[in-house]
């Protein structure tokens, strides 16, 4: 008998393509750091940055010069925002070349004074090759009331994020407020700031970008959700762990799980055919009726 393929969704086709974009790993040459500045996979990560950037502006998630973004670049350099710029308006010169304490190693700008952030995470976390840190509305509100939405509620979110973690308040641009998320970045990809704003982790900056979408878009649907008035209807328990067994495969990061050496030090994505299937069954799952 032939079977029929249920048509997928964009928005479930576009988190499928997004999972399996996720086995992308980026792939340098240790070099002096002038070569290193000037190869092609620098140049690449600059033109990525800046996409990023645009792409948070366009999307009103930055404020001002607010926001940064940052990129690793094999073991020894980081690439990242300059400071006192708006992300709608950067050019390749305009990012910055450091090294993993934050000296700038090629290059005329300053770089953002959060790179302390961003760097803390890279050290605790060798999974994290990219950072992205903006100010969302949805998000940041959440940051204020120092809770974050319920899981249980969108796919979407517990596939990519699972609970996300409030960091306490601490002055920004400063080592102190880079440490505050040290607790939490071993199993949360995607953090929210106390009185400020979010930082995600991922494998790309294209990919931490998307946690930010996710996370905004999870906070801004709950809100509208509670006002239309009726009960919340919560994925079953079942379904969750559906989804956790997903995760784990994936390789993806989820507080909820145990502690395990090898979840800890599994690349992000390994095992590229088994995540698109998985994705797969997830997405066609998505599309039954209830
Ligand atoms: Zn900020």
């Amino acid at each position: 008998m032939e079977q029929t393929l249920v048509p997928v969704s964009g928005q479930v086709k576009e988190t499928a393509q997004a999972a399996a974009e996720v086995v992308r790993e980026p792939n340098s040459e240790e070099n002096s750091p002038l070569a290193a500045a000037n190869s092609s996979e620098a140049q690449a990560l600059r033109a990525e940055i800046i996409r990023v950037g645009r792409k948070l502006w366009d999307r009103h998630y930055l404020d001002g010069n607010g926001g940064n973004i940052s990129v690793r670049l094999g073991s020894r350099y980081v690439l990242c925002t300059p400071t006192l710029m708006s992300k709608a308006d950067m050019e390749p010169a305009d990012i910055c070349f450091s090294d993993m304490e934050g000296n700038i190693l090629v290059g005329e700008r300053s770089r953002t004074s959060e790179l302390l952030l961003h760097l803390e995470i890279y050290k605790a976390n060798p999974r994290a090759r990219a950072v992205v840190h903006c100010h969302p509305p949805h998000a940041t509100a959440f940051s204020i009331t120092g809770t974050t939405p319920p899981n249980g509620l969108i796919s979407e979110y517990e596939i990519f994020i699972g609970p996300a973690a409030v960091a306490p308040y601490e002055t920004p641009g400063t080592q102190a407020f880079a440490e505050t998320v040290l607790p939490f970045v071993q199993d949360h990809n995607t953090i929210l700031l106390t009185n400020h704003g979010i930082v995600c982790w991922s494998d790309t900056a294209t990919h931490a970008e998307w946690l930010v979408e996710i996370m905004d878009t999870c906070c801004k649907t709950y809100l509208l959700a509670k006002q239309i008035g009726k009960p919340l209807h919560f994925i079953p328990d079942s379904k969750i762990e559906e989804i956790l067994a997903l995760k784990r495969r994936m390789g993806l990061p989820d507080a909820r799980f145990a502690h395990s050496p090898e979840q800890a030090n599994q690349p992000v994505g390994k095992n590229a055919a088994e995540l698109e299937r998985l994705v797969e069954q997830v997405a066609a799952r998505m599309k039954e009726p209830d």
